[in-house]
């Protein structure tokens, strides 16, 4: 049976919250009959996402409150 789960791909600092949040993956590994398939990637998220989206601030892409600012691609 395939499995689920979210994985941390990236570790960084963000100015919004002050500390470090992670950009995580929804990963589906296949079932141990398909050992050949690699995993897929359904979506992914920040770990900080949820709260920031509730703050009542403008912050990034992934709390749905700014499209234009993704903090994981900026060069800061
Ligand atoms: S959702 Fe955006 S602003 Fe909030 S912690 Fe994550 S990267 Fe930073």
């Amino acid at each position: 049976m395939a499995e689920k789960n979210w994985e941390t791909l990236k570790v960084q600092y963000c100015h919004h919250v002050d500390k470090e949040v992670g950009l995580e993956a929804e990963m589906v590994f296949p079932a141990d009959i398909l050992p050949d398939q690699p995993p897929r990637i359904l979506a992914h998220r920040c770990s900080h996402g949820l709260a920031c989206n509730l703050d009542g601030r403008p912050s990034c892409i992934w709390a749905g409150t700014n499209p234009a600012y993704d903090p994981f691609i900026s060069k800061e």
